[in-house]
Formats: structure tokens, sequence, C-alpha cells
């Protein structure tokens, strides 16, 4: 099991990884290295243990034999004996099955600032969770040892888990929420739904890190355990998608309707990668886009790009470029625009949209919260909008 970092928060990798046992080819470069500070890092078993199965929901088979799989946009027809583009949904005999149920790639008690999610409990921790496997293809992956492993044929230890262990993982660390992260948990599904389920009893928050491409479908049965999600909005531009992710514009926006529909609390990442989608109209579309759709309270987090995998010959973000993405938001009305792996800029606190009183300060993973009990601004008494203990705005 390897403790990887948040898709969306690049330079933020963890020393524990599976680098060693990588091929040469393989290996990432360490350059953007840091040292994690809040790590459970469990102990992986000595080689990778049978993986249970569950399975598949939103499959349906077909009269030769294949099945379709209706969790994500892709809708991919399987053949029997294959897998899905994500690589651990496999039809078998003519049913398809989850290799991921219960099997854990990575695990680990994260900030909630990490995952990024600002206007959720600030300052608690999240248990967080991925199974291998992923839908999309990013060239610039931070975690694509495991969301590209089942492709790539590499051989990563699994820990087995059944939802029960997850969540009473979760309570012994003091965690409060449970956060499907670092690959793209739509994968997971079934395994995520269940663990939803003993979640809330347990009075745990659920969580999803997600690229956004789960069908109408999917979120309808998410809904009923997700309580927010961190969606990965990577570009305006549908080309974008294809070149580089592997995937198509329009399901994501699709599917960030569906989830604010379904009442799950959302925030916007979108990673500004150098000449690939740091076109200021681009930008002024995408933050337009997020105001008139899910309101100017909704939080955008810009983040700023490391070289990784499949591209490392573009350079990282420049200042300039973050801060005039971080004005253009600001500028189409977002009242909450934070920018993301650059401390040096300070632009991760949260104001109050009334008064623009200082709410919730934070230096790296050090928040110190200023609202009220119930989520407030402390000076004009407006509810900042998210989910703060028991309060949902
Ligand atoms: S989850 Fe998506 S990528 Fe995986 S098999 Fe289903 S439709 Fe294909």
């Amino acid at each position: 099991m390897i403790l990887p970092t948040d898709t969306l928060r690049q330079g933020t990798r963890d020393p524990f990884s599976v680098r060693a046992a990588l091929p040469a080819e393989a290996r990432v470069s360490e350059t953007h290295q840091t040292t994690m500070q809040f790590s459970n890092r469990a102990p992986a078993p000595a080689k990778p243990p049978t993986t249970p199965g569950v399975r598949a929901r939103l499959a349906v088979a077909q009269p030769d034999g294949s099945v379709r799989c209706n969790v994500c946009a892709h809708r991919c027809l399987v053949r029997n004996g294959r897998t899905g583009i994500c690589g651990v949904r496999v039809n078998t005999a003519g049913e398809l099955w989850s290799l991921a149920y219960g099997a854990v790639a990575a695990a680990a008690l994260d900030p909630i600032e990490k995952k990024p999610l600002f206007h959720v409990d600030p300052g608690s921790t999240a248990y967080s969770i991925s199974t291998l496997g992923c839908p999309f293809h990013c060239v610039f992956c931070q975690n694509w040892e495991i969301a590209q492993g089942p492709r790539l044929g590499l051989d990563i230890p699994l820990r087995p888990m059944s939802p029960a262990e997850v969540v009473a993982e979760a309570r012994r660390s003091g965690a409060r929420s449970i956060a499907c992260t670092y690959v793209e948990p739509t994968v997971f599904l079934e395994y995520a739904l269940d663990i939803g389920e003993l979640a809330r009893a347990a009075g745990l928050r659920t969580l999803f890190i997600t690229d956004g491409y789960a069908t109408p479908e999917a979120v309808g049965l998410l809904g009923s355990v997700l309580d927010a999600a961190n969606v990965d909005l990577k570009s305006f531009d549908d080309a974008f998608y294809r070149r580089l992710c592997g995937a198509r514009l329009a399901p994501v926006l699709e599917a960030i309707e569906a989830y604010r529909r379904a009442g799950v609390w959302l925030e916007i990442t979108t990673l500004i990668i150098p000449g690939a989608n740091d076109d200021e109209v681009q930008l002024r579309d995408l933050a337009g886009w997020i105001v008139e759709r899910l309101g100017p309270g909704t939080p955008w987090h810009i983040s700023r790009f490391h070289p990784d995998y499949r591209m490392r010959d573009v350079v990282a973000t420049p200042t300039a470029t973050l801060l005039r993405a971080a004005e253009i938001g600001r500028e189409a009305g977002l009242h909450h625009v934070y920018v993301g792996n650059a401390p040096a800029l300070g632009l991760e606190n949260t104001h109050c949209p009334g008064c623009s009183r200082l709410l919730v300060e934070r230096h790296g993973y050090q928040v110190r919260s200023h609202l009220t009990v119930a989520g407030a601004c402390p000076g004009c008494g407006r509810p900042l909008e998210g989910l703060f203990s028991e309060v949902r705005v």
C-alpha cells in the first residue's frame, strides 16, 4: 500500500511511495517531493492479497456476453475476459465484477485542506482511501502509479479492508470524515457506497475528490451518501480533455450540476498548466460558468502545476499566471478564490463575502478558524457557505 498525493494538490508527494519497487522507466522525479506531516501509513503486506471483488452496480448484460458499464461517462462495453478503461471492472462470463472492492492501495489521515475542501469543517482531518484504477489517463497525473497501475501492469501491494474496517480506522484516527480520493473514486463505486452508509451511521462525513466523470445514474446512487465533493474541472476546452486526459468536457459539466442537484456541497479545482489551459478567455468562461451554474459562493481552487509523469517538459506555473487566474475568478464574481501549491502567495485564507473580515487563516496545513460555532462571520453574522459542524448553509 502506498501514500500518494491528492490528484488536485501537486507538490505534496509522499516519501513512502512505491518508487523503489518500480522499474527504472516507471519511476518519477523526486524534484517536488516534500514531507507529508499527517501520515498514518499502514504497513504494506508482504505480498498482494487475493482481491475480493463484488458484482458491479450499473452494469447491463448484452446478448453477446459483453456488459455495458454505466458508472462513468465512458460507458465501456466490456467484453468477456476484459476490463473497462479504468482497469478494475472486469467481465467474467458475462457478468461485470469490481476488482477494487475492499482492495486499498493507499490510506492516510490527511488535513481536509489537503483535499482541498476549505469550506468543510476547517482544520479537521479526513481519513483518506483509494483503490487502484482510473477512467482518465492524464499525462500530468501525480498519482499515476495507482491510477494507471492496472493498465501499466505495475505490481502495487494492496491492503484488504472491509467498509466496516475503514470506518473503524477513521474513527480511531479522530477523523471527522472519510475521503474517497487519490484516484477517481467512481471506479470503486460499490465500495464507496457501502463505506458511505456506515460512515453516516457513525457520524462521519463522506467526501469525494473526483474528476467529475460520473454518469447521472452513478450520481443518483452517490447522492444519498456523499456530503461534499471537490470536482476537478481541468479546463473549459473539450480538446484539452480529449488530448491530455482521454475524456470529454461535457460529461464533467453535467456531473457537477448533477452533484449540486443531489445536495452535495461542491468545491471546484483547476490545475493551471502553462500553455495548456492558461488562456485568459477560457479561464474567464470557466469561472463564469461556476458563478452562473453553481453560485458565487462556490470555492474555486486554482492549483499550481509541477512537471510530472509524462508532462515533464512543461515548466511550473508562473506566479503571474496564478495571480491573473485568481483575479479573473474574482472579476467573474466568485467570493472565494484560493491558490494552492504556492504557499508564498498566501492566497488560502477565507474572508467574509459580506464584510471582508478574516474568517479562516491557513498557513500550509496550520488552520485557525474565527467562525462562530454556527459557521458564521463573527463580525456581520453572515453564514459562510459550506459544511461546518452540524450546520449546512
Ligand atoms: S467505471 Fe468507467 S472506465 Fe471503468 S468500466 Fe465503467 S465505464 Fe469503463
